[in-house]
């Protein structure tokens, strides 16, 4: 088995004014060992519901969640307990994910108090000083508390606090939004290292394209709670087919006075994920919607090699 984690029409929906928000919508992938998958989506998407939904940290509604093929959709917390090492998450914004009246040490050492990993101060000291070590926290920082550090010192305790338990998937969910520029790459690498490292199997979830481009090897695009296209990072960026990628490819900046790549202006209004009707999500804003594309949601179908759409018209606007 290559995939770690499967998951099939995986569905979360929340009881809103006016009836039924449509949060995670019949949304199937996988990730394989070892590999990072992109998800890539506006504020609002889905993209963060869906990964707190995979480690259980909300409940899903309906579908499958299969972690190293063994069925966690709806197993209880106590038993989900014993899995909770294995799968890990990070957070965005490092301030509000972490304890301001814990110091660094405390931050790290928590979750390995927590899983009674250790029987000896020793030992947890040492694994504390270890995971420091691991993710370039100089060890001077060990007892100070997070409003001491700058953001990317921060994500770091973050980083740490999510490999003390030694897992094996861990869902970043923009662990380099909140950071500039500098500290964003310094992050990305230092992830890169530790999967390599370590095996990791990583799911990253954010809003900017570029940031997973050399980091995924497969990329997942969302749109309102779906899948709009899915396939391996170079075939997305060899060959974009669905407008709402186009359109969000063209919004990254290309530091050249030659290349400039023509920007994809979206207009219109985004459909309400509240009891959305049986069309295509994207219809309001997509410069090529038809008739059709108001009366029918299209499946996310093969459209060849890695690559799967979700667009009635694909073939048609990509001329393939
Ligand atoms: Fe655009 Fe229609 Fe395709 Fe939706 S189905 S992306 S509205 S062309």
């Amino acid at each position: 088995m290559n995939e770690i984690l499967q998951v099939k029409n995986l569905k979360k929906y929340f009881p809103a004014a006016g009836g039924t928000l449509h949060a995670v919508d019949d949304v199937t992938l996988s990730i394989n060992y070892g590999e990072t998958m992109g998800v890539v989506g506006e504020s609002g998407c889905g993209k963060s519901t869906l990964g707190k939904t995979i480690l259980r940290l909300i409940q899903p509604t309906a579908g499958e969640i299969l972690f190293e093929g063994q069925d966690i959709t709806f197993i209880d917390q106590k038993k989900f307990k014993a899995l909770r090492p294995k799968m890990q998450m990070i957070f965005q914004d490092p301030m509000s994910s972490l304890n301001p009246r814990m110091s660094v040490s405390q931050q790290i050492a928590e979750p390995l108090c927590i899983f009674k990993v250790f029987d000896s101060r020793e030992a947890l000291y040492n694994r504390v000083l270890e995971l420091m070590d691991t993710v370039g926290l100089a060890r001077r920082y060990f007892d100070t508390y997070p409003h001491e550090l700058d953001g990317g010192r921060r994500q770091r305790i973050g980083i740490a606090r999510a490999l003390a338990l030694n897992p094996k998937l861990i869902i970043c969910d923009e662990p380099v939004s909140a950071l500039d520029v500098l500290i964003q790459a310094q992050i990305l690498n230092l992830l890169q290292d530790l999967q390599k490292e370590h095996g990791l199997s990583y799911m990253f979830i954010t809003h900017n394209l570029s940031v997973v481009k050399h980091i995924s090897n497969t990329i997942c695009v969302m749109y309102l709670g779906q899948i709009v296209e899915l396939c391996n990072t170079k075939e997305l960026f060899g060959k974009t087919l669905h407008p709402y990628t186009q359109a969000l490819l063209s919004a990254i900046p290309i530091p050249s006075l030659k290349n400039r790549r023509e920007k994809m202006l979206l207009k219109g209004e985004l459909s309400s994920p509240v009891n959305p009707k049986d069309a295509c999500r994207f219809a309001p804003r997509c410069p090529y919607a038809k008739e059709a594309c108001h009366n029918s949601s299209p499946e996310l179908v093969d459209v060849g090699g890695s690559h799967k759409v979700a667009c009635h018209f694909v073939k048609e606007i990509n001329g393939i």
